[in-house]
């Protein structure tokens, strides 16, 4: 969502004028070459019409009055012999020899006529030069008319803006006036970037000690929720120039045009270094190479040319690339190798405190009545992104003023809260108090089921703000060291928490909902490899009706095996999912104070910690354990 992009480069102080000049030349360059070339192509062509001679030639033709027809203009004769004029009109081809500065064309003409020939035309004047003249104008005005339309029809900055350096639509600002003050929240990210804000800093300090400085990082979330923002920040802390240029910029349709621009810019930005390069929607250069149809060279070279810049420069030059994507997911690998774009920083959709804060920042310069509840705004958005808020504040800004009052209300800001994020609704998720509560007992179910096995994962984080993926909350779990091995009861403790979800919305409410769908697939997925790959079912035992086809291209597994034994392999999955989902259920509906302690908890934060989550968890089991008061719900 790109609600507000005021402070976006495209719209950024870059002077709009200047292209439009640059533009205007390149037309003009262009229209000349064109009229020059045409200008010779067609002498070519109209020359190729005759037969050259030479003037003894014409001379000896003369003399053996073999001429029938001609014509002398000011340089040069046409003629056509008596040979060619007996062949029909159409094989007739006539003769063209230049005129000896010597003679004058009216006295040819009489020798030409006293021989019998006709004379059709006789041009004494040498108008050549004017005809030139008029010819070129007349082409050029012709293709100039047509360029401009052209790029006019294309948006103008179309076809002809794209040409090497003129269009490059990279923007630099010295100085960006940007800090981390004037990014709310994001506490997480700023943190991450702090750290390359002390190198631009200060290289020095990380070159002594024999360090490898970070030469770039991903910045990773929803559009609109400050990761351009954030960059700029990173500059204004750093007090560095701030490139910027857009992935979509380097699409080029010619060959190698996004190269060459990629290495301009690099080239611009290590005369200044340091500096930060932010590189927006990095995924429209950065898209994974493989499995397309045909190979987009285009591509291929661009981001090449960006692969080789970044290895290229010096990191103690201060040069420090961040990109921002949506999509981390179908980036290149490449890009993400260790020394290029190998740290993500992830910027997240803002909870309640997170758009309070950015409700604060905005409405910094805003004049509000007595009567204004950000807090309640704050409440009433989630699922809004940070360019949403600073957009719905400058609408109430806006309606204040149509209104003729002198400072915002409450009632202002509820206005274009509807205007402006219902109005996205369908883009962006904003949830009702009911979707909310169901929500947060789902991710809560799965969250608390996890937390009270020994197996499982632990929990770092549960949100109910809606994520890119359309999930429209998460939970997520951190292994404490990486694993290659998973015992039977570790998968056990996986499928009870993945349907802890759904058992969750069924012990509360009572209901089923789509949100578990995900979940559903996984735990089916992962049932059947357990029974069918890994020998983990009482009723196939060892054995392993299923393969995997090449788990280097997309490691999908086949059945191969009989009708029956394929029947068999459903009846364990089945029989495994109903184990782990009774086992969930019966832990929340043991443990519904905790559950309900904890999502009411959630709800009010949005997004609450592993450690948060463990807190309530551990109080619950250091309270001497009452006796079961298990009643559904
Ligand atoms: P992105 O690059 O992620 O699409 P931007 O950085 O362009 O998003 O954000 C657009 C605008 O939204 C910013 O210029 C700013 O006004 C507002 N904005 C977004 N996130 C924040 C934030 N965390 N704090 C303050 N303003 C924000
Ligand atoms: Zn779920």
């Amino acid at each position: 969502m790109d609600l507000n992009r005021n402070d976006s480069p495209h719209n950024g102080p870059r002077n709009p004028d200047d292209k439009q000049k640059k533009n205007i030349w390149l037309i003009l360059i262009i229209t000349v070459v064109a009229v020059l070339a045409i200008g010779s192509i067609y002498n070519m062509i109209s020359k190729s019409q005759y037969t050259q001679t030479t003037w003894t030639d014409f001379r000896a033709s003369m003399q053996a009055r073999e001429i029938v027809e001609a014509e002398i203009q000011y340089d040069r004769v046409i003629y056509l012999t008596r040979e060619e004029a007996e062949k029909p009109a159409a094989q007739q081809k006539a003769c063209y020899t230049g005129l000896p500065s010597s003679y004058q064309q009216m006295e040819l003409a009489d020798e030409l006529i006293a021989i019998g020939a006709t004379v059709n035309r006789v041009i004494t004047e040498d108008n050549s030069t004017l005809m030139m003249i008029l010819y070129y104008l007349f082409m050029g005005l012709l293709i100039f008319g047509f360029m401009s339309m052209l790029t006019k029809r294309m948006g103008g900055e179309g076809m002809m803006g794209g040409f090497g350096k003129s269009k490059a639509k990279m923007y630099m600002e010295k100085q960006t006036g940007v800090t981390f003050k004037d990014v709310a929240g994001q506490d997480e990210a700023k943190e991450s970037l702090q750290e390359i804000i002390d190198f631009l800093h200060n290289p020095q300090k990380y070159t002594d000690i024999g360090a490898k400085l970070p030469k770039g990082a991903l910045l990773v979330g929803s559009p609109g929720t400050g990761k351009t923002l954030l960059a700029k920040a990173v500059a204004g802390e750093a007090d560095v120039p701030f490139f910027s240029i857009s992935g979509s910029d380097f699409v080029e349709m010619f060959v190698g045009m996004g190269a060459s621009r990629v290495r301009d810019l690099f080239q611009q930005a290590a005369k200044v270094a340091p500096c930060i390069i932010f590189i927006d929607e990095i995924d429209a250069v950065g898209r994974t190479r493989d499995n397309r149809m045909g190979s987009n060279t285009e591509q291929e070279q661009t981001l090449n040319q960006l692969l080789n810049e970044i290895d290229g420069f010096e990191p103690t030059k201060g040069i420090v690339c961040l990109a921002a994507t949506n999509r981390p997911e179908i980036l290149d690998k490449a890009l993400l190798r260790p020394g290029r774009f190998d740290r993500r920083i992830i910027v997240d959709r803002p909870n309640l405190q997170g758009r309070l804060d950015t409700l604060k920042v905005h409405t910094r310069k805003i004049k509000l009545s007595e009567d204004v509840d950000l807090k309640k705004i704050a409440q009433a958005t989630a699922g809004a992104v940070g360019a949403d808020l600073a957009n719905l504040v400058n609408e109430a800004a806006l309606r204040a003023v149509r209104k003729g009052r002198k400072a915002v209300n409450q009632e202002d800001l509820l206005v274009s809260f509807e205007t402006v994020i219902a109005g996205t609704e369908k883009k962006n998720t904003v949830l009702t108090d009911t979707e909310k509560r169901l929500v947060a007992y789902h991710e809560v179910g799965h969250a608390l089921v996890a937390a009270l096995e020994k197996h499982a994962q632990p929990v770092s984080k549960i949100t109910i703000v809606p994520h890119t993926s359309g999930a429209l909350g998460y939970t997520m779990q951190m292994p404490e060291e990486e694993k290659f091995l998973n015992t039977a009861e570790e998968l056990m403790t996986e499928l009870k928490t993945l349907l802890g979800g759904r058992a969750a919305e069924q012990v509360v409410f009572g209901v089923k909902t789509t949100g578990a769908s995900n979940d559903i697939q996984r735990a089916t997925s992962l049932a059947r490899n357990m029974v069918a790959l890994y020998g983990m079912s009482e009723e196939l035992g060892l054995m392993a009706p299923a393969s995997v086809s090449n788990a280097y291209l997309d490691g999908q597994t086949y059945l191969d095996c009989s009708q029956e034994t394929s029947a068999k392999v459903d009846e364990a999955v089945q029989r495994l999912l109903n184990k782990a989902y009774n086992a969930a259920k019966q832990t929340l509906t043991e443990k519904r104070a905790l559950l309900d302690e904890i999502s009411l908890y959630l709800l009010a934060k949005e997004t609450i910690t592993g450690d948060e989550l463990m807190a309530y968890v551990n109080a619950d089991q250091s309270q001497p354990s009452e006796p079961e008061q298990t009643e559904e719900a």
